[in-house]
């Protein structure tokens, strides 16, 4: 009987994936290389599966199909990933089928489980103690079957017998002030962070609580009204969604996925039947979250708030879901929210709004813009239209796009040609020698395609050498990257590192493929195989080092202005509040303080060689 993980490296190390895959298809000795049909395309002209016998890595450069033998056992078998290490185990005759020691991720469950049930079981007491709290859950109309089934809490102050039972099963208490559940008193006395508040665990997409939003009943205004758990090693605000444990299976069979703002909200319409519906839980919503959802579905249905913020988060959600290949409508109800109108109307209401009503992402948008610039006056029209190219330029899919661009012209009284044109003027288009699954397509501007090219080679680098650089990466800023791959690729590979202290890369790989990051997946495996030619010299690999460090620092460079352009633009819009703005301000001069520096350490980097 072995750990899950000791199978995995035992399964990586000892199994080969050229035997493996040869099973499925016939291999071809190329290079360093061995070259097959790839299975997961239609792929009948030239081979395009690249196998490395080294790495142990495959990559296809027509689908972007990439990873381990672990991951092409689970793809080409249709299996799970725990199936795949089991069966591949089992080749060699190792077997995790029962009682296999946990991870560290399952450690940390553990811990929030215990929580979880600790708040459960304190709510069940507390009820009958406590008159706010009883108030609350009939207002709210929460049934004793749906504080079982979201399995609610109310977290008490004193963590003192949730520390010993912790104790009892051999935990570290330390762990459970990492990942925010508890904190200890000045008096050394341990208690609970989210004391007081009524508890909505947040789970992972197979039900196992990562984190908790808590929602206090007291009335003073001073206090939030909603707090999340801190981000940690397994929960990260920006990529979860309440109730997608839940909702998963439901959003398949629908074929779209509902999305609302609130956690009442989506418990509401699970419990009236409506089960297809996750919660960005108060946050705006993230590209994160989107990449979560579309590997259940390609439509979404937005209902956010019917007032201004819920608008406004509803428009900001656009050019997200579009440039990620989504197509969806964007619903606006006559009541506060889909809670409110579940509890008003019923459910087979709100299925007829579902049915009859909604409008296009793309075309609330122009709508949207209507409503907060106004359009006769030159400057304003110029800028909604600007903002207009802007949604343009992003969306990924081309039908929607082409149809775009005409509203876009109709919209705003001019001829196809001439908004084709401006759609032109600000578009350099990527060179598209990347397959597909690889390259965004997005269109980039000149700072853009500066930015990526600089991460292409910064990650080129990185990932021939990575051990090398395992202290330069943990000093990176995250902050200072715009959101996308690149950030999210860098953001997992200082996850990994915090997790595993060395960098493997295969070992890698499988840490992006258990944490569902597909598509980062195939980036890295792309830049691990395109150093395969090269078995560098001595020579070379000081040369490798001056240009890695070139290459961050222009990476960070371009990042660091694209964020800066982006502030701009938010700072002159006239959507944004006064306060939103100050901030941005701040924002802004932290990040122009760096860029100086940046300036001066390549300023360095350039002289020196
Ligand atoms: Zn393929």
């Amino acid at each position: 009987m072995a750990n899950l993980n000791e199978a995995v490296d035992a399964v990586l190390g000892n199994i080969n994936i050229v035997s493996v895959i040869s099973r499925y298809l016939t291999l071809r000795k190329g290079g360093k290389n061995h070259m097959g049909l790839c299975p997961f395309h239609s792929d009948s002209k030239s081979p395009s599966l690249s196998v490395s016998e080294d790495k142990g890595l495959y990559h296809c450069f027509g689908c972007g199909a990439s990873g381990n033998v672990i991951t092409f056992i689970s793809e080409i078998e249709g299996i799970s990933r725990f199936e795949a290490i089991k069966a591949l185990a089992n080749e060699i005759g190792i077997d995790i089928t029962s009682g296999y020691q946990k991870g560290k991720r399952e450690k940390f469950l553990q811990i929030t489980q215990l929580a979880a049930k600790t708040f459960h079981n304190n709510l069940i007491n507390e009820i009958k103690l406590n008159p706010t709290l009883r108030k609350f859950i009939k207002d709210r109309h929460i049934t004793e079957n749906i504080a079982k089934q979201f399995f609610l809490g109310y977290a008490p102050f004193d963590a003192d017998r949730y520390v010993d039972e912790l104790k009892l099963l051999g935990k570290d208490v330390d762990v459970a002030k990492d990942l925010g559940v508890i904190a200890i008193s000045r008096a050394g006395r341990p208690y609970f962070k989210m004391h007081d508040r009524f508890i909505f665990p947040i789970t992972d997409i197979n039900g196992y609580p990562i984190g908790f939003g808590g929602r206090t009943l007291s009335k003073d205004e001073t206090i939030p009204k909603y707090i999340n758990s801190q981000n940690s090693p397994i929960y990260n605000k920006s990529k979860s969604l309440y109730g997608l444990g839940l909702a998963k299976d439901y959003i398949k069979v629908e074929g779209n996925a509902i999305l609302v703002e609130g956690y009442f909200d989506m418990m509401t319409l699970f419990k009236a039947g409506i089960r297809n519906v996750v919660s960005s839980s108060g946050t705006a919503l993230t590209p994160e979250q989107v990449l979560m959802l579309k590997r259940l579905t390609d439509k979404i249905l937005v209902f956010y708030d019917s007032d201004d913020a819920g608008q406004k988060a509803a428009f900001r959600s656009i050019e997200i879901l579009l440039s990620s290949n989504i197509e969806g409508k964007i619903f606006k109800l006559p009541v506060k929210d889909p809670d409110q109108f579940i509890n008003e109307r019923g459910a087979e209401e709100f299925k007829e709004v579902l049915n009859k009503e909604g409008i296009l992402l793309e075309d609330f948008y122009l709508f949207y813009l209507s409503r907060v610039y106004d359009l006769s006056v030159k400057k304003q029209k110029q800028e909604a239209y600007s903002k207009a190219l802007d949604l343009l330029r992003v969306i990924a899919d081309n039908d929607i796009k082409e149809k775009f661009l005409g509203k876009i012209a109709d919209f705003f009284q001019y001829s196809n040609i001439f908004v084709e044109e401006d759609y032109q003027k600000g578009t350099l288009r990527v060179k598209a020698a990347k397959p597909e699954k690889v390259s965004r397509k997005i269109n980039l501007d000149s700072l853009g395609k500066k930015y990526h090219e600089a991460a292409d080679n910064f990650f080129q680098i990185l990932f021939r050498h990575a051990a090398r650089y395992e202290e330069d990466v943990l000093k990176i800023d995250l902050n200072n990257f715009p959101v996308g791959d690149f950030r999210e690729l860098l953001a997992s590979l200082l996850d990994y590192l915090d997790m595993n202290g060395k960098f493997e890369s295969n070992g890698f790989i499988s840490f992006l493929a258990d944490n569902e990051k597909e598509e980062l997946v195939s980036s890295a495996v792309t830049y691990i195989m395109s150093n395969e030619e090269g078995a560098q010299e001595e020579e070379e690999q000081k040369d490798d080092t001056s240009h890695f460090h070139l290459y961050r620092l222009q990476m960070e460079l371009f990042g660091i202005r694209i964020n800066v352009n982006n502030i701009k633009k938010v700072m002159t819009s006239p959507m944004e509040s006064k306060k939103a703005k100050m901030m941005h301000f701040k924002d802004m001069s932290t990040l122009n303080n760096r860029i100086v520096d940046i300036q001066k350490e390549l300023g360095g980097y350039l002289h020196g060689k």
